[in-house]
Formats: C-alpha cells, structure tokens, sequence
C-alpha cells in the first residue's frame, strides 16, 4: 500500500484513471467492500481518507470523529487497496474555498437538517476527482442522498468519471455498518436494527398497496416508542429526491433517528441503484 499525502505525491504516482473510494476514515467493512467492488473494475485502487472539516455542521462529530489512520492502513493493505491518499487540511483547504452547491436533491432531508452539509461533501469530491483523476468512483448506497447530489454534480459539470453505488454492507441484525456505531452505549445497540426493521416493514406495506402517509407515520410512532427520536422517515422520488405520496418506478424509503446523541442514517432502494436516474 503506497501511501500519499500531499497533492503532489498524487501528481508523481500518476494514478489518473484509477478507482478512487473517498472515505473519512476509520473503515470497517462498508468501506472494504467498495474496495474489493473497485478492484474488479479498475486495476489500480486508491482510497481517500480525509475527515473533511467543511461537511460537519456547528456542534456535530468533527472533532471526535473517530480516526485510526494505522489499522485503516492495515485493512486496505490486507483488501488489496494499492495506495491511499490522506491529505493535510491546510493543503486542501489553504483559504476560504469555492463551493459547490447542488440544487433541488440537497433541499430536504440531510441537507435541510445539516445546513451546508452536502456543499461541503460535493466541494471536497470534486476536489479528490480533481486531483486523482479517477475513471471510475465507488460510493455507497448507505448515503443515499449524499449518492443522488454526486451523480447530479457529475452530469451538471460534465466531470469526466463513471460512478458506481453499491449495496450496504449490515451487522448481522441488519444495523447498516457506520463509523459512529462505536458511539452506540450496549442498550442502544441492542434496539438500533429495529431501525432498518421498520424500514423493510414499511417497504413491504408500501408494495402491498398500503396507504403512505398511513405506513409511514405508523413506522414513526412505533420507533419513537421504543426510544428512537425519528428526524424523519418518508418515501421519495429519484431524480428529485424530494417526498412522495405514491409508488412509481424511482422511489426509496429513507430514515433519520437519532439514539440519545447518536444519529444514524439508513434507507431501502425499492428499484435496482444501477437504474438510478
Ligand atoms: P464515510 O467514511 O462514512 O464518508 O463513507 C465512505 C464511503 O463508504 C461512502 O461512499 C459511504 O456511503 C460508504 N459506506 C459507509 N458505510 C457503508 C456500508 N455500511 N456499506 C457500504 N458502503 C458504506
């Protein structure tokens, strides 16, 4: 595994038309599936990891952000990564930066309860394409919202790499494997899969023909119930990933709940993510 941290060891490896996986760090399986996805399609596979300071809003997780760069290094060498690149702040960010911002997919949900959130995530992966160069880069469906404004920003600026979304990877209760599951007390994480649970409930009463608003806010109470704050739980729309009343061809249930101050993310694709539009 080489590992790189400047822009300029980028520059001199010549990595350009590789497969880039931008991660924050502290990897866990999710990530090392990208990986090994990334390698059937690209000979050389970088991984970015840089926990960027600009998609954390006032008050959330930036400085405690968990951050293991030698055992990340281990996985990615044992998954057969062939380098990574871990950049310095002040490099990236040396003054105040242009921002990227993408209407219409980032005005609700994520990007209406974390103002300034997806600005930071679009601005910091245009950055890494710039600077990699990749032919292909890997994310995961896990972020669904965070996977609809990257592909928006790829078309509306012509960025010249092909994307590929992939599955999550779960415990084996179906809790979707995320960095902030160590921020999980033991009682939290006992009860943290009925959150995918009443997704996949919610997906199969959808299906069946059951009402939405009905389904939806029936999911809701039942996880507020069980101690679960619900920031929402509703069914959208590709490509506008705004909300729906009824099932078409492009629809996800997406979920936001937060366990005493541990916030998760989580959703159910009802269509195959290669037919993302
Ligand atoms: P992060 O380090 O959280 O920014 O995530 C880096 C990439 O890994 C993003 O594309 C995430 O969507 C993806 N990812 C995170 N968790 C999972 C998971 N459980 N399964 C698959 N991909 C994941």
């Amino acid at each position: 595994l080489t590992v790189l941290t400047s822009v300029d060891q980028v520059r001199e490896a010549k990595v350009m038309g590789c497969a880039l996986v931008p991660t924050m760090g502290a990897l866990h399986e999710g990530h090392l599936s990208l990986v090994s996805k990334a390698k059937r399609r690209n000979e050389s596979v970088g991984v970015s990891i840089f926990v960027n300071p600009t998609q954390f809003g006032v008050g959330e997780d930036f400085s405690k952000y968990p951050r293991n760069f030698d055992r990340d290094c281990q996985m990615l060498e044992e998954a057969g990564a062939d380098w990574v690149f871990a950049p310095q702040t002040e490099e990236i960010y040396p003054r105040a930066s242009t921002q990227i911002s993408v209407p219409i997919v980032t005005e609700l949900y994520e990007g209406k309860l974390r103002p300034g959130h997806f600005e930071g995530v679009a601005t910091i992966v245009l950055k890494l394409f710039q600077i990699c160069g990749p032919a292909q880069a890997i994310f995961g469906l896990k972020d669904l919202q965070q996977c609809a404004v990257i592909k928006r920003m790829v078309e509306d600026l012509n960025v010249p790499v092909n994307l590929h979304f992939e599955e999550t990877v779960r415990e084996w209760d179906g809790l979707a494997k995320s960095s902030r599951n160590v921020y999980l007390s033991s009682s939290q994480r006992a009860i943290a899969s009925k959150f995918y649970l009443a997704l996949q409930h919610c997906g199969q009463g959808l299906t069946n023909g059951e009402n939405v608003p009905g389904t939806i806010s029936k999911a809701v109470q039942s996880l507020e119930s069980e101690g679960f704050s619900v920031d929402y739980i509703d069914l959208i729309d590709f490509p506008t990933f705004h909300p729906t009343a009824t099932l078409g061809d492009f629809n996800a249930i997406i979920g936001a709940i937060r366990l005493g101050t541990t916030r998760l993310i989580d959703n159910l694709l009802l269509f195959p993510p290669q037919n993302m539009p």
